[in-house]
């Protein structure tokens, strides 16, 4: 099973690869992505850079569909984004924490499948919503802790911080 990488790994917080080969390696990583969510319900969605992969610089992620079946989400762009509203939201990235911020009321995504054909996904339900803007930001090297109050975030960092003792020697 892969491991998660840190909250502080620069995987996060740079952006990632266009897919442009959907090789039979891609085809792999994404099944066990499916099989990573799967295995934990508190896990709605999971993108390629928060977990310890060759081919986790790719721009792609897996969730879970209205019928619970894990989809894959290929290139996602956030072509339209309309109203904001302020939503509660965590990260599997970022252990403990979650924070109100803003979110749009809508988006509309466009990007592949792993058949490489043509997704154009206006999520109906809030939550299909949230999923889709917080997994595109993911792939933009965007996480929550961007989008929150810089006190608010030192704060967060700091916690994080005395939950994995290592990432203090490494960022002194
Ligand atoms: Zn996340």
């Amino acid at each position: 099973m892969m491991n998660f990488v840190p909250f502080d790994s620069p995987q996060l917080s740079r952006p990632a690869d266009l897919v442009t080969d959907i090789s039979t390696e891609v085809v792999e990583f994404v099944m066990e992505l499916a099989d990573l969510m799967g295995s934990n319900q508190k896990i709605a969605a999971l993108h390629a850079v928060q977990v310890e992969h060759p081919l986790s610089h790719l721009n792609l992620f897996v969730y879970r569909g209205t019928d619970g079946s894990a989809k894959a989400f290929l290139n996602p762009l956030v072509v339209e984004a309309s109203l904001v509203r302020i939503v509660h939201e965590g990260c599997v990235s970022l252990p403990g924490c979650d924070f109100s911020l803003p979110r749009p009321a809508h988006v509309r995504v466009t990007g592949i499948d792993l058949d490489g054909n043509d997704l154009d996904i206006t999520p109906t339900t809030p939550l299909e919503t949230q999923i889709m803007a917080h997994e595109t930001d993911h792939g933009l090297g965007r996480t929550i802790l961007t989008k929150v109050r810089k006190d608010i975030r030192d704060k967060a960092i700091r916690k994080l911080t005395k939950r994995i003792p290592s990432a203090a020697l490494l960022n002194p």
